[in-house]
């Protein structure tokens, strides 16, 4: 039985000696929904892919470079009880992005015995700090191609394989609404994935597709050589600048990602989420 996302669900049973016995079962989970996580090989996508199987998605993510850590998350998640299956992808590379589709539509079929995707998280990214004054022309291609001309293109290419009423969620950064010196490739690129979203959002209403950016604040990963986290001295002034105290983990944002991709946001379109502890408020 393919379960479906109410929180209560009605289940008919049949016995020998009671037939439609109803069932009241009290879950939020998306049950028969399935996921595309870009970047899941570890961080912030790990925590998210780990998350959504927590609310019952199935999932594909992708890595680039790390196959062994990817098949280590798939493990995890079908621990959890779901399926799980990793691809490589490099969201800087156009060129590899309709055998990739292909691929994610030979799974769905193959292991998922489904045609449509429920959710797609763009996630992949790097982080670099590179003053303006000594930014190339080489780096902010790179960081355009990375974090906004990939998501751009993935997503319109796999809009075919996303189902009406699907839920799309394009990584940000907190580096879009402040500066620090180092970022300005980097935070122009994030500051236009949370235009774009909300462009998105506007056109895909139709089919009810949802767009929203998640925006992290600074999170202990290996996101930018993993300053944030083994940096005593940029941890200790990101914690003293917010609100909360500390810096982020991943899985301050992994539950916020399962939650933007789940029914429970369902009026929640178009919009800048930032997950931040409150930082610079
Ligand atoms: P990590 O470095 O921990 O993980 C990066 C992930 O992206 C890995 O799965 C990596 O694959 C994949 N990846 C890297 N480059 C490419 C590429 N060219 N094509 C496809 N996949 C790629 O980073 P985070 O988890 O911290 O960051 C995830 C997202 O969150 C990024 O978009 C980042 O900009 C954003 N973000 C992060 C913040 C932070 O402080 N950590 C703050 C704000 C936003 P593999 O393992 O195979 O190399």
């Amino acid at each position: 039985m393919i379960f479906t996302n109410f929180d209560l669900i009605y289940a008919n049973m049949q016995t020998g000696k009671f037939s439609n016995f109803v069932l009241l079962i009290k879950t939020n989970k998306m049950a028969g929904k399935i996921a595309l996580v870009t970047g899941a090989s570890r961080g912030l996508g790990k925590d998210s892919v780990i998350a959504l199987a927590n609310k019952g998605f199935d999932i594909i993510l992708t890595y680039q470079t790390k196959k062994e850590a990817a098949d280590e998350v798939v493990k995890v998640i079908e621990n959890l009880g779901q399926k799980a299956f990793s691809l490589p992808l490099d969201i800087s590379s156009t060129a590899g992005f309709d055998q990739f589709v292909n691929e994610v539509k030979s799974i769905l079929d193959t292991k998922f015995n489904s045609a449509k995707l429920d959710a797609l998280v763009n996630n992949a990214g790097i982080g670099i700090n590179e003053s303006f004054e000594t930014t190339t022309e080489e780096i902010l291609d790179s960081m355009t191609n990375i974090h906004f001309k990939g998501p751009f293109f993935l997503t319109q290419k796999l809009l075919p394989l996303l189902n009406d009423g699907s839920s799309i969620v394009n990584t940000s950064s907190g580096l879009a609404r402040f500066s620090f010196a180092g970022y300005s490739a980097y935070g122009a690129m994030k500051a236009a994935v949370d235009s774009l979203s909300r462009y998105q959002a506007v056109e895909l209403g139709s089919r009810k597709i949802r767009v929203n950016s998640i925006a992290p604040g600074a999170i202990e990963t290996d996101f930018g050589g993993g300053a944030v986290r083994d940096s005593a001295d940029y941890n200790n002034l990101i914690s003293s600048q917010t609100a909360l105290g500390r810096v982020g983990l991943p899985d301050d944002i992994g539950s916020v990602v399962a939650f933007l991709c789940s029914d429970l946001s369902k009026w929640i379109n178009g919009q800048r989420v930032e997950v931040s502890g409150g930082f610079r408020l």
